[in-house]
């Protein structure tokens, strides 16, 4: 401690102004340093910072902001900053600031948002633009952040550009699908005929030949050919034929599907369940299977097509039963946020992990010859929910069973925007 007991008035005087300067100094020193840390932030930034008052008259410009305006500092300092901006935002500026001053209603202030900006050549470019305001003693300031957004906006109108470029490819090639379905099948219906007809002529010809008593021919020989080599390969040419046409005709639902019209209504699931479960009632009890349905939530979906789907999932359970106990399908579901999720669970042989993913590939079966079947249904039950914004997923054990998931939006959505 300091002892002033013993000093003169004048002594104390000279002491008290010593330590006043000696403060004064250290808070110039102090401002100094802060203003040097400002200033260095200001000039490093990589974005650009421009301050202005409350008339909107540029007070300070970075050297990120000249670069990106293409200004130099001393031509915008004391300037109006809508000479920044093209028209018409140049002249509206004036009166949105009016505005604001009046009302505190702020536009940009806070919030930022997408702006153009113009440089000093006349070009403009997009920006993103958030200001700040500052209220010091006596006046107001605002500083805005800027920061170029060319190269952004250029990669969104790409992105906009590729996703319009993929709905049409895809709608093309719907289109080729279907109209190659639809042709290819027509002469199929002549390859098909024409083999029945060259069957019924083998027919005719071991018929003529049996009558015939010329010696010339070896009736053996031929009677071989007709009766074995002709009609086996007839069954060729009808088992191929009646695959590609079941090809074919599966291509075409598939593709009717992107053109079919849906109509989104509020589902009643435990009524359509219910209805599915009495059409199936008799394939049910002949599997020797049992069939339980929990108390299901509502959704949005089209009743027709979702009905499809789950048709397929309790017809799959049933073909894809394990022999070694007695089947057991349960359907179950749940609202999980923004959708309802139902659970069609078995207890059928399973499917292995590599190949959970590919059921839902076209025409992609996992055992052709066990069961009937053209490998198209969970295909289709995966294209009616993505356009439904649904889903549908497996989770499966090899032995032990399987359940799909499918979820569909829920009503609730709905209920809160009423
Ligand atoms: P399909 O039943 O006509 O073959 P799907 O697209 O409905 O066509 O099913 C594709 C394949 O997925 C089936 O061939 C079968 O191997 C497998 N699969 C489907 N559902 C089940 C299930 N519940 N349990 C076991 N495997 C299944």
């Amino acid at each position: 401690m300091n002892d002033y007991s013993g000093m003169s008035k004048a002594e104390l005087i000279e002491r008290l102004q010593s330590l006043e300067q000696s403060t004064t100094h250290t808070h110039q020193v102090e401002l100094r340093d802060n203003e040097e840390r400002m200033r260095a932030i200001l000039q490093t930034a990589v974005e650009g910072i421009i301050t202005i008052d409350e008339r909107a008259t540029v007070e300070l410009i970075n050297p990120a902001a000249e670069k990106l305006f293409g200004y130099s500092a001393s031509e915008v300092i004391g300037q109006n900053v809508s000479m920044l901006m093209p028209s018409p935002y140049r002249e509206e500026h004036d009166t949105y600031m009016h505005n604001y001053s009046s009302t505190g209603h702020p536009k940009i202030i806070g919030i930022g948002r997408e702006v153009v900006g113009q440089r000093k050549d006349g070009s403009v470019f997009p920006m993103d633009l958030a200001v700040s305001e500052v209220r010091l003693a006596n006046k107001r300031l605002f500083t805005g952040f800027v920061r170029d957004i060319t190269e952004r906006k250029r990669a969104e109108a790409q992105l906009a550009d590729l996703a319009q470029t993929l709905a049409e490819k895809n709608k093309e090639l719907e289109t080729i699908v279907y109209v190659a379905s639809h042709d290819l099948r027509s002469p199929l219906v002549n390859i098909q005929g024409f083999s029945k007809e060259l069957a019924r002529a083998c027919d005719k010809v071991r018929a003529t030949l049996e009558s015939s008593n010329d010696p010339k021919v070896s009736k053996p020989e031929i009677k071989l050919i007709l009766e074995e080599d002709v009609p086996e390969a007839i069954s060729f040419i009808q088992a191929g034929v009646t695959k590609i046409d079941a090809l074919l005709a599966g291509f075409l639902r598939f593709s009717r599907l992107g053109r079919a019209a849906i109509k989104i209504e509020r589902l009643d699931m435990n009524a359509m369940l219910q209805s599915i479960a009495k059409a199936m009632e008799f394939q049910v009890k002949q599997a020797g299977a049992t069939l339980k349905i929990d108390s299901l939530p509502e959704c949005m979906g089209d009743s027709t097509q979702v009905n499809q789907v789950f048709t397929n999932l309790l017809e799959n359970s049933l073909k894809y039963r394990d022999p070694q106990r007695a089947g057991l399908i349960e359907v179950s579901g749940q609202i999980e946020d923004s959708h309802s999720v139902y659970t069609v669970r078995d207890n059928g042989i399973g499917i292995a992990p590599e190949h959970q993913v590919k059921v839902f590939e076209i025409f992609h079966r996992l055992n052709p010859n066990a069961s009937e079947g053209e490998g198209l249904g969970l295909t289709i039950a995966q294209r009616i929910l993505e356009r439904q914004h649904g889903k549908i997923w497996i989770e499966s054990k090899i032995g032990v069973g399987s359940s799909f998931f499918v979820s569909l939006p829920s009503t609730t959505n709905l209920r809160n925007k009423r």
